[in-house]
Order: structure tokens, then C-alpha cells, then sequence
């Protein structure tokens, strides 16, 4: 299987090229260049030995292929309940990762391929990232302790929830977090930069660990598709998910996944105020704009990167409108939301979660299968937003707790000097 650009100006890459360099060359996004077939109806087995079955066609003829199964036992080492909340509803929850967030899958299947894959480049390979607080939180965990491998996480001060920064400053040796004088786009920029910037690309072979890197999208795949099967022999009947939205990976990979097979009726977004996918869809012109910060922190995209990816699949607007539908869940909604989850149900949902829960809510016509809502957090990570609503304490996960305490944050201002004179 090779990977070509989403903008169809570079050379197809080996899976082992495309996830190394995570963005193409020519900046467009890493995309199959075929579709395998999954027809396999049969109940899926645990997710690691399900997701090394499900993945070995993405990874035909490349250098890791042999060692899938071990990548996805050392990635997936925790698990992805599906529970009821009703008779057609069902939470899968993935947010039992050492970071309790669903991008502990797609970053420890990342790491897990990068520490095996052969390079020949005399100089170190570092990890650079941006983050709005997931996802630099579930990349350091992932990546502490690889030999071979420097990691650096860049935030925005001041703009991340006291639990994330625990989770991005409490690690030692071969992880660093910045705590950066701007917003999250200053820390996008200066991730730019430094891939642009002489000194620094001398010395390290940079790489990306944020969801533009396809390592992080196929992951994604497993437990829609896995969860998908287990409702299929259950039931008889695909199913179909309310997905948390932002720079719009995780709708990918349950898209991709689709694509390929699985038994999956309808896909509906949720998302924020950050409603640049949503009024495509219906007004037909892609507009990225300014991010708008929400209660649901970690789908603050303004300009949601993967959208290249789903347009590249369905280049016609009205195609891609029968594969998804969007919502857009105001914040007095979301913050409801986990008020009636609570009271109804007893769910203490994360924003994100609760926003995902509103846009089902609010679905006319849901027919006769079963329905999945992707609960992407544990809410004790945005326990100052939920504590509140719900009026009791959050209990940590285990998870959490087993994280080393935070550390003193290293402040650095917004410019690419600062940024060079930490890490060269
Ligand atoms: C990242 C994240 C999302 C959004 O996922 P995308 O792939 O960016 O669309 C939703 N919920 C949580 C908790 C996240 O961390």
C-alpha cells in the first residue's frame, strides 16, 4: 500500500515515509492511495489482535508489516467499553488511556511505529507539537521513554485546564513541555517555523506527532470499526455515531472506515462554536476563520486540517453531505447537556462529550438501529467546567492519579529565537 497527497503534487510514500514525515511535500495530507476491502462479519476479537487485522492492508509491503501485531499491543494496552444508555444508545468510551482522552490511541500507535521504524539519518529524530491541551498531553505520554526519540510539546499560556498542564509538564528525560506567551495558532506557527529554520533542522530530523500524520488516523479506525461488528452481530443492523469535532480526525478515521467495509450507517459531528465544517456543508464554501474558544477546549479549530482529507474522498459537495452531517452545539447547550446527562442518566460527560450527546439530542429522524456517541474524555480533565454543572466532585481515573506530579512550567515568549535557543 503506498500513501499520496490529498493535493496530488508529490510522490506516493511507503507508510513507514508518509508517517515519518507527516505532512506531504508538497503540504498537502498523507491519504491511501486504494481502498482495501474489510468484509469480515464475524465478531471482533480484543482490539489489538482485531485492529492488526483490520490495519495489515494499510501496512502491505512496508517495513513494519511484521511488526504490526506488536504495535498494536503495545499501543492499544487498555480498553474501549461500549456501554448502554439506553436500548439504541450506546457510549463507547475512550478515554481509559494514560491520558484519559481517545488521542492516547492514535499517539501511542504513532510512537509505537516510530520507535520501529528503520531510518537512515545520522541525525535524532525529535517530536514537535503544538497543542491546545490533549493532544500534547497523550504525545508526551506516549513518546517518555522512547529511546531514540526527543519530544517537545509547545501550549498556550494561560489557555489550557489546570489538569493538562499537569499532564504536559510532569515528564522528565526525553519530554519537554513550553509554556508559550501567546495563543495555540502562536504555538502552530512556531512548530512551522522550526520546521523551515536552518539550525534547528541541521541538528534534528523534525517530526509531527498532530493529526495531519496518518499514523494517528488509521489507529482511529479500530474501535469504530471494532464496535461497528460488535453491534452488527448483536443486532444485525449497522450502527451509527455522533462523533466530538474539531480538526476533524477522529469523523475521518470513522468515515475511512466505512469506506472500506464496516457496517456503519450514519456519521453526525458534532462540533463547537468553531463552525467552519458545519456551514460547509451547507453553504458549500470552505472558510476557515479565527478560532473561537469554547467550553469543548480541545475542538477549538478554526481551519479543521483533516476537512482536506474528507474532501478529497467525497470532492463533491453533495457526496460528502450524504456521508456526514454537522451540527454546531453553542456552549449554554453543551454546559445543559452535562446537567440532563447527569440527572437522566447518571453520565458525567467531559464537554466535548456532552456536545456530542446534544447533537443526538436534537436529531429528527434517528430510524430504528442503534446509535453510538463517542465519549472522547473523562471528565475529571475539565473538572473546573463540569464539577459546577453536576454540583459534586469528580473522582480521578486511575489513570491520573498514576501520573508524576507537575512540575514548574519553563515559560518561553512567542518567537522562534526562544524557541531555538531551548531545544538546540
Ligand atoms: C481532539 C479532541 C476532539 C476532537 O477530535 P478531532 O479529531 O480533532 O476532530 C474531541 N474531544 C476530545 C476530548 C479531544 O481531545
Amino acid at each position: 500500500m503506498r500513501f499520496v497527497s490529498t493535493r496530488g503534487g508529490a510522490a506516493p510514500a511507503s507508510l513507514s515515509a508518509a508517517l515519518t514525515q507527516g505532512l506531504a511535500p508538497d503540504g498537502g495530507l498523507y491519504v491511501p492511495e486504494t481502498w482495501p476491502r474489510f468484509q469480515d462479519r464475524s465478531a471482533p476479537e480484543a482490539l489489538p489482535a482485531f485492529a492488526a487485522r483490520l490495519l495489515a492492508p494499510f501496512f502491505e509491503g512496508d517495513p513494519l508489516a511484521s511488526s504490526l501485531p506488536e504495535i498494536t499491543a503495545d499501543a492499544f494496552n487498555f480498553p474501549a467499553p461500549l456501554t448502554a444508555l439506553d436500548s439504541n444508545t450506546r457510549v463507547l468510551e475512550l478515554f481509559h488511556g494514560p491520558t484519559a482522552a481517545f488521542k492516547d490511541f492514535g499517539a501511542r500507535f504513532l510512537a509505537a511505529c516510530l520507535t520501529r521504524t528503520p531510518r537512515d539519518d545520522d541525525r535524532p529524530l525529535y517530536i514537535l507539537v503544538a497543542t491546545s491541551g490533549d493532544t500534547g498531553g497523550a504525545v508526551a505520554a506516549a513518546f517518555h521513554n522512547r529511546p531514540g526519540i526527543s519530544v517537545s510539546i509547545l501550549y498556550p499560556a494561560g489557555m489550557v485546564s489546570p489538569a493538562q498542564e499537569r499532564q504536559l509538564t510532569c515528564w522528565d528525560g526525553n519530554v519537554r513541555a513550553f509554556r508559550v506567551a501567546g495563543a495555540f495558532d502562536d504555538c502552530q506557527r512556531l512548530v512551522k517555523e522550526a520546521f523551515a529554520d536552518r539550525a534547528i533542522t541541521q541538528r534534528f530530523a523534525l517530526s509531527s506527532a498532530n493529526s495531519i500524520n496518518i499514523a494517528r488516523l488509521l489507529p482511529q479506525m479500530s474501535y469504530f470499526a471494532a464496535s461497528s461488528l460488535a453491534i452488527w452481530n448483536e443486532t444485525g443492523a449497522p450502527a451509527s455515531f455522533v462523533i466530538p469535532s474539531g480538526n476533524l480526525g477522529h469523523a475521518t478515521a470513522c468515515v475511512w472506515a466505512r469506506h472500506i467495509g464496516l457496517p456503519i450507517d450514519r456519521i453526525v459531528l458534532a462540533h463547537n462554536a468553531n463552525r467552519t465544517m458545519p456551514d460547509f456543508l451547507e453553504g458549500g464554501e470552505w472558510r476557515p476563520r479565527p478560532t473561537i474558544a469554547t467550553l469543548a477546549s480541545a475542538m477549538d479549530v478554526g481551519d479543521p486540517s483533516n476537512g482536506e482529507r474528507l474532501r478529497h474522498l467525497f470532492p463533491k459537495l453533495d457526496d460528502l453531505r450524504q456521508a456526514v452531517s454537522a451540527y454546531v452545539i453553542e456552549d449554554a447547550a453543551i454546559a445543559a447537556r452535562i446537567r440532563s446527562g447527569f440527572a437522566e442518566h447518571g453520565q458525567i460527560w467531559c464537554p466535548h462529550t456532552a456536545a456530542a450527546a446534544e447533537a443526538y439530542a436534537r436529531l429528527s429522524e434517528r430510524g430504528e438501529g442503534v446509535w453510538v456517541i463517542a465519549a472522547t474524555a473523562h471528565a475529571a480533565k475539565f473538572a473546573e467546567i463540569v464539577e459546577p454543572l453536576i454540583g459534586r466532585k469528580i473522582d480521578q481515573p486511575p489513570a491520573l492519579q498514576a501520573l508524576p506530579p507537575g512540575r514548574p512550567a519553563i515559560n518561553i515568549p512567542s518567537s522562534l529565537a526562544a524557541l531555538r535557543d531551548a531545544i538546540v
